[in-house]
């Protein structure tokens, strides 16, 4: 790990045994972690710290991680940090509320450490603009294949012409299928942080990899007032 800045991790969580986890394996990776056992002290810390990223458990006594979140991501010096919440393993309506409310991505408890950093990470790289080594994974799900070192996509054994933007959009969705994706993960991702992009825009993408997906068109499914995600029939 280059050593030049270490980047800063604020916790908020009220499970020791949880912070515990999350501090012992980003510390490892090289961040700087600093946590907060409740609401009201984890957000004077995002203020004064001004950390890279936030991981947000959503159960908080007091202030709970919802209205943390809002706050965060309502306040202009700090509503570029990324935030990731940590949910409880079931609660879809959990992670559509939190996404709703401007968090980045969301890992579930219990969570393997390698999922955790691997979350961390591209989180990281996507507020950081650093996009190309997000996936380079190839994706084979039925009969769609999306191969990114030849940026092509099969459909049903026929090469089907996407544009940049809509390849980056389905292949995110499809590496991680039953994921939900907010737009605006989505947006960072498809044109870069710095792109300025209105956030319904991703929706015209959207219904344009549906078209060409064909009869594979039900496999991107909209998450009512949050985004995307994608599902094979076999999921
Ligand atoms: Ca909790």
């Amino acid at each position: 790990m280059n050593a030049a800045r270490q980047e800063k991790i604020v916790i908020i969580e009220d499970e020791p045994d949880i912070v515990e986890v999350l501090a012992y394996n980003l510390s490892r990776e090289g961040y700087n972690v600093l946590p907060a056992p409740d609401g009201e002290t984890g957000w004077s810390l995002v203020s004064d710290e001004r950390p890279d990223l936030v991981l947000l458990d959503l159960m908080l006594p007091g202030l709970d991680g919802l209205e943390v979140c809002r706050r965060l991501k309502g306040d202009r010096r700090t509503s570029s940090i990324p935030v990731i919440m940590v949910t409880a393993k079931g609660e879809e309506s959990d992670v559509v509320l939190g996404l709703g409310v401007g968090a980045d991505d969301y890992i579930t408890k219990p969570f393997s450490p390698k999922e955790l950093v691997a979350r961390v990470k591209a989180v990281l790289r996507r507020g950081h603009g650093r996009l190309d080594d997000v996936t380079q994974e190839s994706v084979d799900l039925d009969s769609l294949r999306i191969d990114p070192s030849r940026h092509q996509v099969t459909v049903d054994g026929s090469v089907v012409e996407f544009t940049r933007m809509e390849f980056r959009i389905l292949h995110l969705l499809a590496s991680d299928p039953g994921h939900v994706f907010s737009r605006q993960a989505l947006l960072d991702h498809a044109a870069g942080p710095d792109a300025v992009v209105i956030d319904r825009s991703i929706d015209v993408h959207i219904n344009a990899i549906r078209k060409k997906l064909g009869s594979l068109r039900d496999y991107v499914r909209t998450v009512r007032g949050v985004g995307y995600k994608f599902e094979s029939k076999n999921a």
